[in-house]
């Protein structure tokens, strides 16, 4: 699976950072969301998924290829 997401739609509310900090930054100076990686590894895929969920401005999606 990969993560993509749409730094225009994100508010900047950290949910996916407090989720899984191993996928998820935000820019220091905007708060803008940062993929620290694309494709999580297993350890990390299920919070992942989770932070997806939670997003409130649906700036995550999932690919699954
Ligand atoms: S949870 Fe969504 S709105 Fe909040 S920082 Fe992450 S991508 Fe942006």
């Amino acid at each position: 699976m990969r993560i993509i997401a749409d730094r225009d739609r994100c508010v900047g509310s950290g949910q996916c950072v407090l989720t899984e900090p191993n996928v998820f930054d935000q820019d220091e100076e905007d708060g803008i969301v940062e993929l620290l990686v694309e494709r999580p590894d297993a350890d990390s895929e299920k919070n992942a998924r989770q932070a997806v969920q939670l997003c409130p401005s649906q700036a995550l999606s999932i690919s699954e290829e």
